[in-house]
């Protein structure tokens, strides 16, 4: 098992972290999850955009070219002999004495690991339940940071009440799931929450809008509130690991039952298509 420590790949028990990491301290710092399909990462040139601009809203430098991230990332890859599976990165700020300002003079940390990870055929095909809960979280989700207390707590509440995932409204408007983006289906239209500061704009999302216009679909990029998830057609989620995978029901905040419908098969097999 080889991790990625800074530029080296490292056996797993020959890397280490120090105790003020600002990660550990604040969370202070970013992330990417690459999907491998068959050793090769799916969408990674998208992924290390948003990696890039994370860093940047946050005022960080990850202080590596973006040939070298590649060249480690494929080295991770193979010598984990990773088929079908996700790659782990994540950059903090830095090493530094526990204080809420930051220096502008440390350096970022690189750390990195692969775990295989198969597609969740069952789920894709049969749908989810989710969760519908209060969106608690900041007002900076455009950014893929590691501090996702948010995201957590509303997951947890999810699998309380027996749900795959939750999905977060602010005063009745939905954003996200708490690791996913949400469309849902009217009348052969596509709506889903704009990729504003209140939202993570998934690659997975990007993806999908894009297949959908292929396929001759309308998209809407606009908020939408609770109650009309009752009345949608059809509903999914996307994200890295979870693809394209449709809900059946939504609890909490609002009751619904939905089928598994037409059109987000066809988008799912746009999908299959893209990465085989
Ligand atoms: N929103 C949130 C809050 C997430 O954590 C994720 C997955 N990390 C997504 C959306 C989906 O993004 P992606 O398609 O890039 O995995």
């Amino acid at each position: 098992d080889y991790v990625l420590k800074q530029h080296d790949i490292l056996q797993r028990d020959e890397a280490s972290i120090d105790f003020n990491d600002r990660g550990y301290h604040f969370g202070d710092g970013i992330y990417e999850v690459v999907r491998t399909y068959n050793g090769t990462p799916f969408a990674l040139e998208e992924h290390l955009d948003r990696f890039y601009e994370s860093a940047k809203k946050l005022d960080m430098d990850l202080a590596i070219s973006r040939e070298t991230l590649i060249s480690l990332i494929n080295q991770l890859i193979s010598k984990n002999q990773l088929k079908t599976g996700i790659v782990y990165l994540q950059v903090t700020r830095g090493v530094q004495d526990r204080n809420h300002l930051y220096s502008r003079e440390i350096s970022p940390v690189l750390t990195g690991y692969v775990a295989s990870l198969d597609r969740k055929h069952e789920v894709m095909q049969n749908g989810i339940d989710l969760w519908l809960t209060k969106d608690v979280r900041w007002l900076r989700c455009d950014i893929k940071t590691i501090n996702l207390l948010g995201n957590i707590m509303a997951k947890r509440e999810a699998a309380d009440q027996d749900c795959h995932e939750a999905i977060m409204h602010r005063d009745g408007t939905v954003t996200e799931g708490s690791s996913s983006n949400l469309f849902l289906i009217k009348d052969e239209t596509l709506y889903t929450h704009p990729a504003t500061n209140l939202i993570l704009n998934g690659i997975t999302r990007q993806v999908v809008i894009k297949l959908a216009k292929q396929a001759g679909l309308n998209v809407v990029e606009e908020a939408f509130p609770i109650d009309v998830l009752a009345i949608a057609d059809e509903a999914f989620i996307t994200s890295t690991t979870m693809e394209i995978t449709p809900v059946r029901s939504i609890k909490g905040d609002v009751d619904a039952s939905i089928h598994v419908g037409p059109l987000t098969k066809k988008l799912q097999e746009a999908f299959n298509n893209l990465i085989s």
